[in-house]
């Protein structure tokens, strides 16, 4: 009951998992796991752990009906070097507790984000935030040499601020005052701490394939190193939010249109219980689709 040891992710702590060219995600410490949602969550009528099975089953009911406190009695510790333009989307989760390395106590390193030339892309025409995935010209040779100078350009562009960083730290000028030039893509490290209801939330947002594919890299290890801390937990998370549906109100009603008359005896039964659907998850989604997310 005291002290959950998760021993998948014990192997885990310390260990830097390498993110875009020189950043990284490190699990620094947990608290708790899947046993500490369950235990949590049956504290009310006094019970403890059961079968895996039944634990298994508390967890994906917890998750279903978005009964999420005993999530967060489940508390992750990052550390996390990432380059500042992506850092500004992640501060934006004001659910979690970080301490960022100061750029005015310490010199900032020669440590930059440069992207390959693979992912220079043009602007998006119909996604305004993103990109497009058509070619910076239609000839591959052309598109080629185009990113390649696109970057090169990045690189002298980081090497020059850098230069002029350094040459005022040497004069003695504050770093408070000699960091104000250095760009976006300047590497800072932080140590991020996050309960697992808020890091879910997190993961939805960011693994979205509308976030910028910098964050969407992050968000991936991160759920890769939670999936070892809790791996029932993640696996519900991914049942249900990542690889879930919410219908609006128009779409359910447009999908009824298009189902025309599903009713038990309308066939959809046993179609939906040839692609694996069947027993109470077959009642959900008949029931999803009756009455939409709830009843
Ligand atoms: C694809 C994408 C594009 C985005 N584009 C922009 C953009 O162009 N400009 C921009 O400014 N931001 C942008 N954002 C950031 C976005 O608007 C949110 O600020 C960010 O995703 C954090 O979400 P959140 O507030 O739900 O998360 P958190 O801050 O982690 O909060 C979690 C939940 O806690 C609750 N909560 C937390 N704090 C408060 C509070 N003070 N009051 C009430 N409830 C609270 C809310 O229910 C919230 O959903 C973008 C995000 C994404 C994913």
């Amino acid at each position: 009951m005291a002290h959950c040891v998760v021993p998948e992710a014990e192997v885990l702590l310390d260990k830097e998992f390498p993110v875009l060219d020189r950043g990284f995600v490190r699990l620094v410490d947990y608290l708790g796991g899947d046993e500490r949602v369950v235990q949590s969550a049956r504290v009310s009528y006094g019970g403890g752990t059961k079968s895996y099975r039944e634990d298994a089953g508390l967890i994906d009911y917890l998750l279903r009906n978005r009964h999420t406190s005993p999530f967060e009695q489940v508390v992750l510790t990052f550390h996390i070097k990432l380059p500042i333009f992506v850092a500004r989307q992640w501060i934006r989760h004001r659910t979690a507790r970080l301490n960022e390395i100061s750029s005015r106590y310490s010199v900032m390193k020669d440590d930059f984000y440069q992207p390959r030339a693979e992912d220079i892309a043009l602007q998006s025409g119909d996604n305004k935030q993103g990109r497009s995935d058509d070619p910076l010209d239609p000839d591959p040779a052309v598109a080629a040499e185009a990113a390649g100078e696109i970057c090169s350009g990045f690189a002298s562009a980081q090497t020059r601020a850098y230069g002029d960083y350094r040459a005022l730290i040497d004069r003695g000028i504050a770093r408070e005052l000699a960091r104000i030039n250095l760009p976006l893509s300047l590497y800072t490290e932080w140590y991020w701490q996050i309960d697992l209801h808020n890091l879910f939330h997190f993961l939805e947002l960011r693994l979205d394939p509308h976030a910028q594919k910098e964050i969407r890299l992050y968000a991936e290890a991160l759920l890769d190193i939670t999936r070892k801390v809790v791996p029932r937990c993640c696996e519900s998370f991914e049942r249900h939010i990542l690889g879930g549906v919410v219908f609006s109100k128009e779409e359910f009603a447009e999908l009824k249109r298009r189902m025309g008359g599903m009713g038990e005896s309308s066939g959809e039964g046993e179609q939906a219980r040839e692609t694996g659907l069947t027993g109470k998850a077959l009642e959900r989604f008949e029931e999803k689709l009756r009455y939409g997310r709830r009843k």
